[in-house]
């Protein structure tokens, strides 16, 4: 698993063009994963970890449409970009029916993907501000550097628990279920037990908490996983 790059998925039959957006993604830091059909993209979304994906509409066998139901529906946190021909109705590939992120219309100039897989990052980022600092106080976590600090010093974390600590962090309030934080971090191919979550939230507890029995940042919800508390103060 890739921790400091993000991972675009490019589901397109055609070779060409398939490697043509690689070749620009690459250019631009992207780790790229590729597929040739509906099925073979909703393999990969399954066995890695996947933070957009390119995705055709006309595929031979499940065509884009059914993929970007199946991923709205089983991986709601995972951004779509469209590819589609000038005659399809935009309305309903961005609208509730699909919801797509994004689309772009064949043909197109791979830089204006680019910025486009971009944007919508940084959407999918939305909490982080410019200079790359989301802050709950206490704390402030820097997306750059990956380093959290709490009252301005900083705590150190492994690679795991940055991650599963940014999911909290930019998300207060929201309770996430166990299977869900374990698939955001390890990704679909990890096939270990959603203790690890627990494990490294406890480890993370002995960081931040002031009392790790009592936390009063990352909350426990009875019989689901955890969530990050709600601080009026921000
Ligand atoms: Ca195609």
């Amino acid at each position: 698993m890739s921790e400091n790059t993000y991972n675009i998925l490019l589901v397109e039959d055609e070779d060409s063009i398939r490697k043509f957006i690689k070749v620009n993604l690459q250019r631009e830091k992207f780790n790229v994963l590729e597929a040739s059909s509906g099925e073979e993209g909703l393999d990969k979304v399954m066995a890695e970890k996947v933070d957009v994906v390119v995705l055709d509409i006309m595929l031979p066998g499940i065509d884009g449409f059914k993929v970007c139901e199946t991923l709205r529906k089983e991986y709601p946190y995972i951004g779509i970009i469209m590819l589609t021909a000038r005659s399809q109705d935009m309305d309903k590939i961005m609208g509730l029916e699909y919801g797509a992120d994004d689309y772009m219309i064949k043909p197109f100039n791979p830089m204006e993907l680019v910025l486009r897989i971009k944007s919508l990052l940084r959407r999918m980022d939305k909490k982080v501000t410019d200079n790359g600092i989301v802050e709950s106080k206490p704390f402030k976590l820097d997306v750059y550097s990956r380093k959290l600090y709490k009252n301005d010093e900083e705590i150190v974390l492994t690679p795991t628990e940055y991650s599963l600590l940014k999911i909290f962090i930019q998300n207060p309030g929201k309770a996430f279920k166990r299977d869900d934080l374990m698939n955001m971090v390890w990704g679909y191919n990890f096939f270990g037990d959603s203790k690890i979550v627990d494990v490294n939230v406890r480890r993370i507890r002995t960081k931040i908490e002031e009392d790790p029995s009592q936390p009063s940042y990352i909350e426990t919800v009875w019989g689901t996983g955890y969530r990050w508390h709600i601080n009026s103060e921000v």
